[in-house]
């Protein structure tokens, strides 16, 4: 099965089509603060707005619940796609308005946040068939919620038959560039995981051990290897219920003979916020009374080289505590070496993109993924449930 693209659709000349896309962008008292997200969804929108008689766009925002909340409403979304856009977009009060459809020939609409009903989350085929009801195709351009099985974009895409559903464009690339990394990768594949828990990137670390050469580890989950290799890592940030979990990534990875490395030194401080002490010091000399904030000189240079023989590099999650610009420097060698890599590049994750943005290098990278959450659920393998009810 393959994905659907958009060029496969039938007859969308002047159709209606639902467009699922990921819109969910921090908003601030009626502000879009990154429009990233917006940005990436032009492409499709543009391809769509072309040809279909009528394109309702439609995401989730934030947490809501289930019901009505102002401070998720998609208003704010509606005027900033309208500026990147520049065209006229209607904004829709409530994304079950089956006249909306109705609108004017050429009409742009933004429909209201779906996770204002609880069909959404519940993946509800009743709250999808009312969704889908007045529109005649189905894109999905959402990769971010491609790991969720959410009524909009798992149970609508179900409804539609191919020819009238399909992927769209960032879809298309996320999948493409993911599946490098997954599906048979040149090797030397390196993968360099950090941000602050094991818990979060437990399946990611377990996939990722199968199908390395070499696994980087850095952040504050380095922490919880080290005291699952008996160290002592001081007022670090560490799970200690995670020991365990550790520890068998850490035989799974000499089982397979991969190299996978701790970082050696450590930037250690007395204050989250660099008010204080600060010291580089070997990992196995960390002071009781200090925290891991970062990982040291000879690890940049151990990690730098290690990924400048790559061909295939995969990175998520930072170095150390890099949103104070003194724990920053491993976040940013790690950025600047895969920015100079001959290496296909793919960097996921919310800080890690933030960091690859600091250090002003995002345009060197091969694929910087707009799914954090999704980007590492399709590193596990596992089938993503939006990607499955489209291909269907
Ligand atoms: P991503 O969003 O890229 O997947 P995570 O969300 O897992 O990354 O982690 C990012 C956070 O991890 C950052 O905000 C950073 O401050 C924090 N972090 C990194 N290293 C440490 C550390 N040694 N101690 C505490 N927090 C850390
Ligand atoms: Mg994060």
């Amino acid at each position: 099965m393959s994905l659907p693209s958009l060029a496969e659709l039938e007859n969308v000349d002047g159709a209606r089509v639902l467009a699922r896309l990921d819109l969910n962008v921090p908003v601030r008292d009626g502000v879009v603060l990154d429009d990233t997200r917006i940005v990436a969804a032009l492409p499709t929108l543009r391809w769509l707005t072309e040809r279909a008689g009528v394109v309702a766009a439609c995401s989730h925002l934030g947490k809501a619940k289930g019901a009505r909340d102002p401070a998720y409403s998609l208003e704010p979304v509606a005027a900033a796609l309208e500026s990147a856009l520049g065209r006229p977009v209607l904004f829709v009060p409530d994304c079950l308005d089956p006249s909306a459809a109705n609108a004017e020939e050429g009409s742009l609409l933004l429909l209201e946040n779906l996770r204002f009903h609880p069909g959404e989350k519940a993946n509800d085929p009743d709250f999808a068939a009312r969704l889908a009801e007045p529109y005649d195709h189905y894109v999905n351009d959402a990769f971010g919620t491609a790991h969720r099985a959410h009524a909009s974009v798992e149970a609508a895409a179900r409804i539609y038959p191919r020819g009238r559903k399909a992927a769209g464009f960032l879809m298309e690339r996320e999948v493409a560039a993911l599946d490098r990394v997954v599906d048979q990768p040149e090797q030397p594949f390196v993968a360099i995981v950090g941000g602050a828990k094991v818990s979060t990137k437990t399946a990611p670390l377990e996939a990722l051990v199968g199908r390395v050469s070499s696994l980087l580890i850095g952040g504050g989950m380095a922490n919880t290897f080290f005291l699952a290799q008996g160290l002592e890592v001081g007022r670090s940030l560490v799970e200690e219920e995670m020991v365990e979990t550790a520890r068998s990534v850490l035989a799974a990875a000499a089982e397979r003979g991969i190299e996978f490395v701790l970082p050696n030194d450590v930037v250690v401080a007395d204050e989250i916020d660099n008010t204080g002490r600060v010291e580089v010091v070997a990992s196995t000399a960390i002071p009781a009374d200090m925290m891991v904030v970062d990982i040291g000189p000879e690890a940049r240079a151990l990690y730098r080289e290690v990924l400048s023989a790559a061909r295939t590099v995969f990175w998520n999650g930072p170095m150390g505590v890099f949103e104070v610009a003194d724990y920053a420097a491993g976040t940013l060698a790690v950025a600047e070496a895969l920015a100079a890599s001959l290496a296909f590049t793919v960097v996921g994750g919310g800080e890690s993109v933030m960091a690859v943005r600091q250090a002003g290098v995002i345009d060197d990278i091969d694929h910087v993924s707009t799914g954090g959450g999704a980007s590492l659920k399709f590193i596990t393998g596992e089938s993503m449930p939006a990607i499955v009810a489209l291909e269907s």
